[in-house]
């Protein structure tokens, strides 16, 4: 049995020195990223992957003395380009949550709308050889509680299949895309086969965390490395996350009344 352990874990997007301009202000500079790394290193910390922890969690394996987990959203090109090798560099790993209909190459896949140049299947699978997890972030990016069941289980089921199939192995944690679950879909997550779903919570994931609601700390382009050093040590998140933690409120507030409503317009147009 392993001592109970709180971890911070990162959520990172682009790491690009000009990002398009929708992941603008959720990218990190690569310089940045470099530094963040850095400092990492200086104070002790050992990264590790979403995998690691979960297997922390579960006392299948043992923490190490400061550890902290570092996750990619979205499966973006310059992951490979400009993360990758600074990881490498620095002895560092990584989880990379890939959007599979996103990819450069998806072929007939193809589903949803990325953001910027996505990674090509052949660059997902050198980040999986080169030590990176590879997790998944849905098929499409579609906001999973707005899916009737039958195409949220395809959302969960088809990134599974596709990455087992490239990578040779199985492929059991998620990120889900926009950083919120609802209960129905953390439900349909576990179903799925999932053993682990990551969020966006703007706290360190403590021993008593759920398991398909893991917290994750946002890493913005805005993020300095005093605040970066703040969060990883757990110091002040309440304060860093204020105005991440009122906007997540606030959107939850207006995605339960869309979804209420939604139910309604259904239900109108049963009656009718
Ligand atoms: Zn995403």
């Amino acid at each position: 049995m392993t001592a109970p352990v709180t971890v911070p874990v990162l959520m990172y997007h682009a790491v690009a020195a000009r990002p398009a301009d929708a992941t603008y202000g959720l990218s990190v500079h690569p310089d940045r990223f470099a530094a963040q790394l850095e400092l990492l290193a200086a104070e002790g910390f050992t990264t590790i992957t979403v995998g690691e922890l979960a297997a922390i969690r579960r006392g299948e394996a043992t923490a190490p003395e400061r550890p902290v987990a570092l996750t990619f959203d979205d499966g973006y090109a310059d992951f490979h380009r400009e993360a990758l090798p600074r990881l490498s560099a620095a002895g560092a790993t990584g989880t990379l949550f890939v959007t599979t209909g996103w990819l450069d190459d998806a072929g007939p896949e193809t589903a949803g709308h990325p953001l910027d140049r996505m990674l090509s299947w052949s660059q997902v699978a050198e980040c999986d050889a080169a030590g990176i997890e590879v997790g998944a972030h849905s098929h499409s990016h579609a906001q999973l509680d707005q899916l009737p069941d039958a195409a949220l289980r395809d959302e969960l089921a088809r990134p599974r299949r596709l990455l087992a199939e490239r990578l040779g192995h199985e492929v059991p944690h998620l990120a889900y895309p926009y950083g919120y679950s609802s209960a129905r879909v953390r439900r349909a997550v576990a179903d799925a086969g999932y053993r682990l779903a990551a969020s966006v919570g703007n706290f360190a994931a403590g021993p008593g965390a759920d398991g398909y609601a893991l917290p994750r700390l946002t890493v913005a382009r805005d993020t300095g490395l005093d605040t970066f050093g703040r969060v990883v040590r757990g110091e002040h998140h309440a304060r860093i996350y204020w105005k991440e933690r009122t906007l997540t409120a606030g959107y939850l507030v207006v995605r339960r009344g869309r979804s209420a409503l939604s139910r309604s317009a259904l239900a109108g147009r049963a009656r009718s």
